[in-house]
């Protein structure tokens, strides 16, 4: 019998009643488990099988799946879905996670970055790109992917007066480089500035960054660049959803 904190990410109908959740454990890293019952209409589980629900789970390892046996809430974030905001870019951040990490890789910075992420969530009702890119640049740093910013990814040059970003690199680039990535994205000394507060600012403290929200939409395209190439990605599902929001 194992023993571990976790977030339900997503969860699939397997059979008539049962459930094929996938977790994301403090312990384990993503694990799959299976949920018997979990869609029977008393079921004692429902509250702990669904997406966004935060749990202390007893768990046996079977050969294809881990089993549930017991299941204890610790937070539901039943506010997240109170507001249509907080629950498309929640789902986004479990699709990150889904969608990046191998099963059973273990990543407890990033457990206490969802964790914390969805908290702070929970209660927004403002400013969501700017939480988001604070986020996914946490995020994508904490899986061993952070931008490069403080000098020329390529060549090391120094001087950044005038210089691009590089997803496929991972990083800015000087004007000497730039014929080296042709699809590289102009940035100026706004954009620079914004990415960085951005990736040291912390998640709680977001208000104190100051950004336009064209600046915004420009950093968070070169971020979501930055993680579909490092994650091998073409797309992530959710990021439709968080156009046609911000779109509007
Ligand atoms: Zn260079």
């Amino acid at each position: 019998m194992l023993k571990t904190e976790g977030i339900v990410l997503k969860e699939m109908r397997y059979k008539d009643t049962s459930k094929i959740l996938s977790i994301f454990t403090k312990r384990y890293g993503k694990i799959a488990v299976m949920a018997r019952g979990a869609y029977r209409p008393k079921s004692q589980i429902i509250a702990n099988t669904q997406p966004f629900s935060y749990n202390e789970y007893q768990l046996y390892k079977g050969k294809n799946f881990y089993y549930l046996n017991q299941a204890d809430i610790i937070d539901s974030f039943y506010d997240i879905r109170e507001k249509i905001e907080r629950v498309v870019y929640g789902q986004y951040m479990l699709e990150l996670i889904e969608k990046s990490m191998e099963d059973g890789q273990e990543n407890p910075k990033i457990f206490m970055l969802l964790l914390k992420g969805l908290n702070i969530l929970s209660t927004m009702d403002k400013d969501f790109l700017k939480f988001i890119i604070a986020y996914e640049i946490k995020f994508i740093s904490f899986l061993g992917y952070r931008p490069f910013l403080n000098r020329c990814v390529l060549c090391g040059n120094e001087n950044l007066n005038n210089i691009r970003y590089s997803p496929r690199e991972g990083g800015i680039i000087c004007c000497n480089c730039f014929s080296l990535d042709s699809s590289s994205i102009y940035l100026d000394e706004k954009l620079y500035k914004g990415i960085n507060e951005l990736l040291y600012i912390p998640l709680d403290k977001i208000h104190k960054v100051q950004l336009s929200a064209e600046c915004l939409k420009k950093i968070h395209h070169i971020i979501v660049q930055h993680i579909l190439f490092n994650i091998d990605r073409n797309k992530l599902n959710t990021l439709n959803f968080i156009q046609v929001l911000e779109s509007t």
